[in-house]
């Protein structure tokens, strides 16, 4: 799985027509430096959250037939949601990065404590307590990544699927709710990511498709079955 970039520079120079200048891995940060074949030097900080990347990744780790890396790539996605999440209520509270910063420091390292925050976070802010993954789909998870459990196709997209029905109603939940919080988050994403890029550096932000999108609106027929999803890839 790779990301098409173009030349910001070029962009702004009207040449509308031009293709990719570079197909690139994905890289941690969200910042990408290419130099165009015109010798243009341009960033692209890519806007996707890590959940959205994650998940696509486990999408991609199924259609080449790496399951348990798929599940893996899911489980991180709805950790990363998780995140999300937190800092989308948080900021919209008026909770400043920096505050987040040092609050998430004492759960960082471990994911148990950061769902234990987004349970009562949750059940604090809509009255009931969050849908979770069910105890079936837990202990498969556990079999994949800590005993070695090499699941089949199927199994990795009921897994994905089942991650894919709990992210997207919260996610639409957390947009309409917490509008304030989510741009806050996604604006210091893109802070984050550009870092200390030098100044008068040509950057251009990317907003790529992913499944699970923040810009898909709530019960759009955007939101295919995982199942579909992947074998709209192949046609692709
Ligand atoms: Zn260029």
């Amino acid at each position: 799985m790779k990301l098409p970039l173009i030349c910001g520079q070029c962009m702004k120079d009207g040449l509308a027509h031009i293709s990719p200048i570079a197909s690139v891995e994905f890289r941690d940060d969200g910042k990408y430096e290419v130099t165009c074949p015109k010798g243009h030097k341009s960033i692209t900080l890519l806007q996707q959250q890590k959940f959205e990347l994650l998940f696509d990744i486990g999408a991609y780790a199924v259609t080449d037939g790496y399951y348990r890396e798929a599940v893996s790539s899911f489980t991180s996605s709805l950790e990363r949601f998780y995140e999300f999440f937190l800092k989308a209520v948080l900021f919209e509270k008026k909770i400043s990065q920096d505050v987040f910063t040092l609050a998430w420091k004492r759960v960082s390292n471990q994911s148990e404590r950061q769902l234990g925050a987004f349970i009562f976070l949750y059940t604090l802010e809509f009255g009931q307590s969050p849908i979770l993954l069910n105890d079936c789909k837990i202990k498969f998870r556990n079999e994949v990544i800590h005993k070695g459990k090499i699941p089949s196709r199927s199994e990795a997209i009921h897994y994905g699927q089942a991650v894919l029905d709990i992210l997207r109603p919260i996610l639409n939940e957390t947009k309409q709710k917490y509008p304030n919080g989510v741009s806050s988050t996604i604006y210091q994403h893109i802070q984050n990511a550009y870092g200390d890029t030098p100044l008068g550096t040509t950057i251009s932000t990317l907003d790529i498709p992913t499944i699970i999108n923040l810009h898909i609106s709530p019960n759009s027929c955007e939101e295919l079955s995982l199942e579909k999803v992947i074998s709209e890839f192949r046609k692709g």
